[in-house]
């Protein structure tokens, strides 16, 4: 067995995850969910809805495309990424998908507080967060 003495340790300041590369540790604090930074304001506002949508369908090479999920503020129209797909590196990979999208502010004038919506985090599908058209007053 080797012990390694006197290494340095990167520590997120946010989360306390710990990095034994500096570079590695800062894209993880640009990133972090727990950084307050990188909290949308959109996650507990009752003007957020998801989308769905089917994009990259081929029908001439039987290609079905794929289920696309988004999100879209119904005070300001407009639809909106997560930090997430900078993260992915969705814009440069798939610019086309998040033309007229904005990514989710921090801070909003129109915020409103949503008793109901959950948020975890910006992925999975455990939120309480409707469907775009699914409330009547839409
Ligand atoms: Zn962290």
């Amino acid at each position: 067995m080797k012990i390694l003495e006197n290494i340095s340790l990167f520590i997120c300041s946010y989360c306390g995850k710990r990095y034994l590369r500096q570079g590695f540790c800062l894209r993880h604090e640009s990133f972090c969910g727990s950084n307050p930074k990188n909290k949308p304001r959109c996650s507990e506002c009752k003007h957020l809805r998801r989308t769905k949508e089917w994009i990259g369908a081929n029908p001439s090479a039987m290609d079905p495309g794929r289920l696309q999920y988004g999100f879209y503020c119904i005070k300001h129209n407009q639809h909106m990424y997560p930090l997430k797909a900078i993260r992915l590196k969705v814009i440069e990979k798939y610019p086309k998908q998040l033309e007229d999208k904005i990514l989710m502010p921090n801070e909003c004038d129109d915020y409103g507080y949503a008793e109901e919506a959950y948020w975890g985090s910006l992925s999975g599908d455990h939120y309480a967060v409707p469907f775009l058209g699914e409330n009547a007053d839409e």
